[in-house]
């Protein structure tokens, strides 16, 4: 049982200052814990604030409000010297692995970099053995050390990433859509990569992405997100077989099942509309201008952040008794069972 907090994030709130008194709140409000080895996954559209919370996270943007604690510490109370420490805690894996790799340094030289920053080794032969043990850990080999980033695949680059991520042997993996980048037939090799070396390093794992298929194999519990606010987080499993929120039924609703006669039967719910923006949000519950089920008190009040059964948690009207027109079925501590699938 995975239960030693290894991130906590407390009212996180991260608004970006556009000038004549108005801000973008990419996040607004989140609150969650990651647990020591697991792999926690943060889904919603983009532009629901899951990567802003990522690199906030980081410490890459200051958070406007809300505290990331690390070990007990918070993240965005550290000075430099605790960030530089922190910086070998908790390491990046980036979307593009195109963007994200220097064009003119060798592989060697990006993987090394970050080691050298961090004085890790006194000399070169040390260093270059640790590049190449963590080449060989991601499934490439010594000879690759000395090419350019322009000769390598998708999936290649994406291992040099995260051969990068890993060179201070950190404890904390933050991966910004990964995978999203890679063609369909190399995001499963990443994706099994990933879960080889958590294994084997007893990583914990913060995995970014904007559909629930892709989250869906390697995390055990799972955060989804809607215009800065996270509207539900349970378990993995419990969250496929018995979502809450109506926007985590829609996301669901969109994976595609590969069974024709299931997918011929399966309820499909359209989510209608632009989602809005984060400078000027919906009042009361941000997801009621695309919601099917919404209510005249969705536009009025905001939904409480409330457990319904064990870990699983839920922001929306449909589960709260205080609420004068919840339907009658969808209360009660057990929530609704809702069959999509
Ligand atoms: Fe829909 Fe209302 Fe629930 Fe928001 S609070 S998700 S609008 S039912």
């Amino acid at each position: 049982m995975k239960n030693e907090v290894a991130l906590q994030v407390k009212n996180l709130k991260k608004y970006f200052r556009l000038g004549k008194g108005q801000d973008l709140k990419a996040v607004d409000d989140v609150s969650f814990e990651v647990y020591k080895g697991e792999t926690f996954g943060l889904v919603g559209e983009s532009g629901c604030g899951k990567s802003t919370t990522g690199r906030t996270i980081m410490g890459l943007y200051n958070a406007t409000e809300g505290e990331v604690f690390y070990k007990g510490d918070d993240v965005h109370k550290m000075n430099n010297k605790e960030k530089f420490a922190l910086n070998r805690q908790m390491q990046m894996i980036f979307q593009d692995p195109y963007a994200s790799l220097n064009p003119r340094s060798t592989v060697k030289e990006i993987i090394s970099e970050p080691m050298e920053i961090h004085k890790m080794f006194s000399n070169e032969k040390e260093k270059l053995d640790r590049v190449y043990a963590l080449l060989e850990e991601v499934g490439l080999n010594r000879d690759h050390a000395n090419r350019y980033p322009h000769e390598f695949s998708g999936g290649q680059r994406q291992r040099i990433g995260i051969a990068r991520a890993l060179a201070l042997d950190p404890d904390i993996i933050i991966a910004d859509e990964p995978i999203s980048a890679l063609d369909v037939s190399v995001q499963a090799q990443v994706v099994n990569l990933m879960e080889k070396l958590q294994q084997e390093k007893e990583l914990t794992y913060l995995f970014i992405a904007h559909d629930l298929s892709m989250v869906q194999h390697i995390s055990d519990r799972i955060g989804v997100m809607y215009l800065g606010h996270m509207v539900e987080l349970t378990e993995s499993e419990e969250l496929y077989n018995n979502p809450l929120h109506p926007y985590t039924r829609a996301l669901l609703s969109a994976i595609p099942i590969p069974d024709p006669d299931v997918e011929d039967e399966r309820e499909q719910i359209v989510i209608e509309g632009e989602i809005p923006s984060p400078i000027n949000p919906p009042s009361g519950c941000v997801f009621r201008t695309r919601c099917p089920m919404a209510m005249e008190a969705c536009a009025e009040v905001t939904p409480k952040w409330q457990e319904i059964g064990k870990g699983h948690y839920v922001a929306c009207h449909l589960y709260n008794d205080e609420i004068d027109d919840s339907p009658s079925s969808a209360q009660g501590s057990g929530g609704v069972k809702v069959n999509i699938r």
